[in-house]
């Protein structure tokens, strides 16, 4: 999981809020398509155009606005762009393809002390990963019930997730032993970074995961 640092709340949304009145009350359910859009747009960008949990690619067409603590239990934040996320698997109009994962998975569930929210700045510090893939809870006891628990409920250790990660490992496990102590170096900064269209590398903090283990 990687920290997702908010930006501005989109214009568009600020104005469209603000046209609340005696007899109108902005809801999540009329928002508008134009103004969903600029949100949707504005948090692929800040999210660097990857799940906001998995760390796979998205785009406007394959990925739907979440909410980290849902709308069923804080209505009051259904609004709130600080409250929003872009995640993978489509859009909420249409079933997700299977095997569920990520926001379609965690659905309407959230807990203040067990959800790792990746909008905590150490958010990081709470998994590792394997070369072969695989997402673990770290050491530290204190975090593992809540990295566990995410984990599980996220569902970020299916098969399909896995071998994704495993495939995006070994991409760079295969030259490894060919570079330069300078080299790797150069290359973990390059994932920590975002590129020149504005994007992070798929699963990106698994890969600076595995690259810091590697390192001199
Ligand atoms: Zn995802």
């Amino acid at each position: 999981m990687k920290w997702i640092q908010k930006s501005e709340e989109p214009e568009a949304l600020r104005n469209w809020k603000q046209q609340a009145n005696a007899d109108w009350t902005p809801r999540w359910d009329v928002l508008r398509a134009s103004e969903k859009e600029a949100v949707h747009d504005s948090l692929l960008r800040e999210q660097g155009y990857i799940c906001c949990y998995c760390g796979q690619r998205i785009s406007r067409d394959t990925s739907h606005i979440e909410h980290l603590k849902p709308r069923t239990s804080y209505p009051e934040l259904a609004l709130e762009y600080s409250n929003m996320l872009a995640s993978c698997q489509g859009n909420s109009e249409t079933p997700p393809p299977l095997p569920v994962h990520c926001g379609h998975k965690k659905k309407w569930w959230y807990d203040e002390k067990l959800m790792v929210s990746p909008l905590d700045k150490n958010c990081g510090d709470f998994f590792t990963y394997t070369e072969s893939g695989e997402i673990r809870p770290g050491a530290n006891q204190e975090k593992k019930a809540a990295a566990e628990t995410t984990i599980n409920k996220i569902g970020l250790n299916i098969p399909k997730l896995i071998a994704a990660r495993k495939k995006a490992l070994e991409g760079i496990l295969d030259d490894w032993e060919s570079l330069t102590d300078e080299d790797k170096k150069t290359l973990m900064s390059g994932f920590e970074q975002l590129n020149s269209a504005g994007e992070y590398a798929e699963f990106c903090a698994a890969i600076v995961y595995i690259i810091k283990q590697l390192l001199p």
